[in-house]
């Protein structure tokens, strides 16, 4: 029987462990976001991460700047927030317009502060095998999803489709750390299909679908990251759900398996404080 991993309960059980945490410490931990333009989606994600901090204690301010700011306004806040101690993690909300250098901003954040786990000096220490400060978000948020229902992850074939900084390599050297042989796939990957057919394990991390019938193994575990408005306005995941379901032993639903998961994995790295 194929079981349907729920992302909202394990979430709801993470962030109440979050909420304890933050209970037990010395200061309130503050999580600053930045929210450049006026982006619709990024206004959602960025109100929920707010609506969340507050539900587990987590003091939260969101600094939202108009869509001509310059990248020198950008960074200048970055540092104010940087050498600000009340401040404890801080957030820039992706995409930026495109006259601001993303990876700049990036760069300028304390690693220490950045809960998003994207600086290269965070990124790097996963690369080499050393604790980074933060994990990012979505594949941190995956790899307790499957420790919550005792998925074994070592020694299994991993197929990670995705490459991206934010959820695709990170997720691939996540897990790597935890002794699975992993294969990535990009858009240049040949015979894709073939590939997935000899997985143990499946991240989808695409934003169209790309998983469809008969493509996955029996008793595969089937994660699907992406999420996305189909042609009938609902949301919906890369992995065609219903052709697919029947052949794995775990799989997640969109929505309600790894958006929660992302949220509460966000909310366990702003309750850090160093
Ligand atoms: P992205 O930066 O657009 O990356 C998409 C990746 O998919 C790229 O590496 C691309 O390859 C690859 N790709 C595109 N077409 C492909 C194909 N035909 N075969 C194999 N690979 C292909 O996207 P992202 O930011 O990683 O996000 C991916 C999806 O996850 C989106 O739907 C996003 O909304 C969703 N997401 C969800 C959460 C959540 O919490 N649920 C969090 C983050 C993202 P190339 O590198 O070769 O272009």
């Amino acid at each position: 029987m194929t079981v349907i991993l729920d992302g909202k309960k394990v979430s709801s059980k993470i962030l109440s462990i979050v909420k304890e945490r933050v209970e037990k410490l010395s200061i309130t931990p503050h999580l600053v976001v930045i929210l450049v333009g006026d982006n619709p989606a990024s206004r959602i994600y960025v109100n929920n991460k707010k609506k969340t901090a507050e539900e587990v204690g987590i003091k939260s301010t969101v600094i939202e700047f108009g869509v001509n700011v310059t990248e020198e306004e950008l960074l200048s806040k970055i540092e104010e927030l940087n050498n600000d101690k009340s401040v404890t993690g801080i957030l820039v909300q992706l995409p930026l317009p495109e006259h601001i250098d993303k990876n700049k901003v990036i760069e300028a954040i304390s690693p220490q502060k950045d809960v998003d786990g994207f600086h290269p000096l965070n990124v790097g220490k996963l690369a080499v095998g050393i604790e980074p400060y933060f994990y990012p978000a979505t594949p941190q948020g995956i790899i307790m999803l499957l420790d919550e229902y005792n998925i074994g992850i070592e020694g299994k074939h991993a197929v990670v489709i995705g490459r991206s900084n934010i959820v695709g390599k990170p997720m691939s050297q996540m897990l790597l750390k935890r002794n699975a042989t992993v294969t990535t796939c990009h858009s240049y990957t040949p015979n894709l299909d073939e590939i997935i057919k000899t997985a143990d394990i499946v991240v989808s991390a695409v934003g169209k679908k790309i998983v469809r019938c008969k493509m996955v193994k029996k008793n595969s575990v089937v994660i699907d990251v992406g999420i996305y408005k189909g042609a009938d306005g609902k949301l919906t995941g890369d992995v065609d759900f219903d052709f697919v379901s029947p052949s794995c032993e775990f799989i997640t639903p969109v929505p309600g398996g790894v958006g929660p998961m992302t949220i509460a994995s966000l909310m366990y790295n702003s309750s850090k404080v160093y």
